[in-house]
C-alpha cells in the first residue's frame, strides 16, 4: 500500500470516482506523492530504459536531422531548440554534441525545456551545464520564432481518458473503490456523443482512449511552424489510431498492476499519432527502426564498433538492435516529424511522408 493510495481513497471516499486521466495525472506528477517528482524513473536501476538512454546514436541521429531539416529550411536564426520531458538531459546531450560542428546552429539557438519534476530539472541543469537552457512551466510560453523541437517518450505520460461502448452508448471509465480497494469502473452516465468523430462506427464493446493534455503541446508547435517553420520529431509507443485499453504500468522493468502502487510504478498509455497530428498537412509518420536506418545508424554503429572490444562491443551491438529491430523498439516505438507545409521534407521520411 503506497502513501498516494491511502491519498486517493480518501480523495475518492469524499468526492467520488475519478477519472483515469485524474489518477494517471495524481500517480505521475502528484507534487510529493508522485512517480516523477520523487524518484529517479530511468536506467537500469530504474523501471524502464528510454532509448537516449541505450545508446548514444539516438540523440546523434536526431540532432542531424534537425541540424539538416534547419539547413534546408535556410539556416534560420534565431531560433528554438526545444525539448519536452527531457528526463536526464541525454538526449539533448547528444544532440548539442552532434551538432556543435554545423556552422551557425549552437550560436543561432535559444535552448528551451519543458519539464514537471523539479528533482529531473536539477539533473537536466547538471547535465547541459554551459549551455544555458531555459525551462518554460507552460508550453505557450515558447518563443514565437523557428522552432526545432524533440519529445521523446513524452506524449506516453499525458493522462489519458478512457471510454467504453455499451449498448450503443460511451461509458468513461473510472476509478473508483471496491471493498476498499481501488478499481476501475464506468460512469453511470454515457457521455453525450462519441469521444472522438474518429470512433463514431466503433462496435459494441469497443475501448478507445483520447488525451485532451496532449492538445495545447501540438496547438502551440503548430502554431509556430506555420509562422515561421521548424521541425518536431515526436518519439513514442503507439500507432496511428490507437485502439483498445493500452493504460500499462511498469515497475522494475516488469509490467505491474496500474492500479496496485500508485506513484511507485510509471504509468503509460500508447500514443494515438492520429489524433496528435490533429490532421496537420505536413505530418510524416514512419517507425523509429526505419527512421534511424534512413539517418544512417548502421554506418554510424560500425564506426562506433571499430573503436570497441569485447563487452563494450556486445553491447553496442545489442544496443543497435535494440533500437531499430522489429522484435524490440524498432516497430512498436514510432516517430511523427511535424513540419511547416512549405518547407522541404525533414530526413529520415520516406518521400511519400506518411
Ligand atoms: N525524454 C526522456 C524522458 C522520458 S520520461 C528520455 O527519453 O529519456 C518522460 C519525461 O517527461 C520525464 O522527464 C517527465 O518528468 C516528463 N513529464 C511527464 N509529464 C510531464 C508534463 N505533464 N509536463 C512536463 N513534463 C512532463
Amino acid at each position: 500500500m503506497t502513501a498516494l493510495a491511502e491519498t486517493l481513497k480518501r480523495r475518492i471516499r469524499a468526492d467520488g470516482p475519478m477519472t483515469v486521466a485524474a489518477y494517471m495525472a495524481e500517480c505521475l506528477m502528484h507534487p510529493t506523492q508522485g512517480y516523477y517528482t520523487t524518484r529517479p524513473p530511468f536506467g537500469a536501476e530504474g523501471d524502464f530504459i528510454t532509448a537516449p538512454e541505450i545508446s548514444q546514436m539516438f540523440g546523434e541521429l536526431m540532432g542531424l536531422c534537425l541540424a539538416q531539416s534547419w539547413l534546408d529550411q535556410g539556416a534560420p536564426a534565431p531560433f528554438t531548440l526545444a525539448e519536452l520531458g527531457p528526463g536526464r538531459g541525454t538526449l539533448m546531450a547528444d544532440i548539442l554534441r552532434a551538432t556543435r560542428a554545423v556552422p551557425g546552429f549552437h550560436a543561432g539557438m535559444r535552448l528551451i525545456l519543458h519539464e514537471a519534476s523539479p528533482a529531473l530539472r536539477d539533473v537536466q541543469k547538471a547535465t547541459l551545464q554551459g549551455y544555458a537552457p531555459e525551462w518554460i512551466e507552460d508550453v505557450s510560453a515558447l518563443p514565437d520564432q523557428p522552432l526545432f523541437l524533440v519529445a521523446n517518450e513524452f506524449f506516453d505520460a499525458l493522462p489519458i481518458h478512457q471510454y467504453v461502448r455499451l449498448g450503443g452508448l460511451w461509458r468513461e471509465r473510472l476509478v473508483g473503490l471496491q471493498g476498499g480497494d481501488l478499481a476501475f469502473g464506468l460512469s453511470p452516465d454515457p457521455t453525450p456523443a462519441a469521444p472522438a468523430p474518429q470512433f463514431a462506427a466503433d462496435p459494441d464493446g469497443s475501448v478507445v482512449e483520447t488525451c485532451p493534455a496532449a492538445r495545447p503541446y501540438v496547438a502551440a508547435i503548430t502554431q509556430r511552424l506555420a509562422r515561421h517553420g521548424g521541425l518536431a520529431l515526436i518519439v513514442d509507443y503507439g500507432g496511428w489510431r490507437s485502439k483498445g485499453d493500452t493504460l500499462q504500468a511498469l515497475k522494475d522493468h516488469a509490467f505491474a498492476d496500474p492500479l496496485a502502487e500508485p506513484g511507485r510504478a510509471d504509468l503509460t498509455a500508447h500514443v494515438d499519432f492520429e489524433a496528435l497530428a490533429l490532421g496537420w498537412p505536413a505530418a510524416h509518420y514512419t517507425s523509429q527502426g526505419a527512421f534511424l536506418t534512413a539517418l544512417g545508424i548502421d554506418a554510424r554503429a560500425a564506426r562506433l564498433a571499430q573503436g570497441l572490444s569485447g563487452a563494450a562491443l556486445h553491447s553496442h551491438l545489442a544496443a543497435h538492435r535494440r533500437l531499430t529491430d522489429a522484435a524490440e523498439m524498432g516497430s512498436l516505438f514510432k516517430v511523427l516529424g511535424l513540419s511547416a507545409p512549405d518547407c522541404p521534407p525533414p530526413p529520415g521520411f520516406s518521400p511519400k511522408g506518411s
